[in-house]
């Protein structure tokens, strides 16, 4: 379930989804990027995984808030906000992966379709690791609309999203998003 920034998690992977829980949903109501870095906290000798509290954007870009002074980052993690058909928000831009080239971080990201995604730097290949966060329902690559001011339901059922025709969006114009 979703938490907050700073809560402790065995992954980054999970720290990421926490994110996606907690921000992407309100990122999808606002048509705001958000975005904060993951990084290590060692406690009773054990690693842990956590997020910034997220720095705000606007509608098609953010920088991701950084770690505290003496922290060791090793992901960013920012959302998309909502489906907008001139922008290809499900997917990591252009401009996204070259900042992850130059920060070396693992980049996730959170989509307007529900999915989190995941990008390394080192192999250059994106994949996706989930799809149930809170997406948007406009968007046609939703499968499963999740509603954005809602948190995921757990056991309850999932309203059946009304059939849409998939209309391709249009090539995103890479370097307006980050
Ligand atoms: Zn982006």
């Amino acid at each position: 379930m979703a938490e907050k920034p700073g809560d402790l998690f065995k992954t980054a992977e999970g720290a990421a989804k926490d994110f996606g829980l907690t921000y992407n949903g309100k990122s999808i109501n606002e048509g705001q990027e958000y975005g904060s870095r993951i990084y290590i906290v060692v406690k009773d000798n054990v690693t842990y995984f956590t997020y910034t509290e997220p720095n705000t954007g606007g509608n098609a870009g953010v920088n991701p808030s950084t770690e505290p002074t003496g922290s060791t980052a090793v992901a960013d993690v920012h959302s998309h906000g909502k489906y907008e058909a001139e922008y290809d928000n499900d997917n990591f831009s252009t401009a996204d992966k070259e900042d992850n080239d130059n920060t070396w971080l693992t980049g996730y990201l959170t989509t307007p379709d529900g999915s989190l995604k995941h990008y390394d730097p080192e192999t250059k290949t994106q994949t996706t690791i989930s799809k149930d966060l809170p997406s948007d329902p406009k968007d046609p690559e939703t499968k499963k609309t999740i509603p954005p001011n809602q948190a995921p339901p757990t056991n309850t059922p999932t309203p059946v999203p009304a059939p849409v025709i998939p209309t391709p969006p249009k090539p995103k114009d890479d370097k307006t998003t980050t």
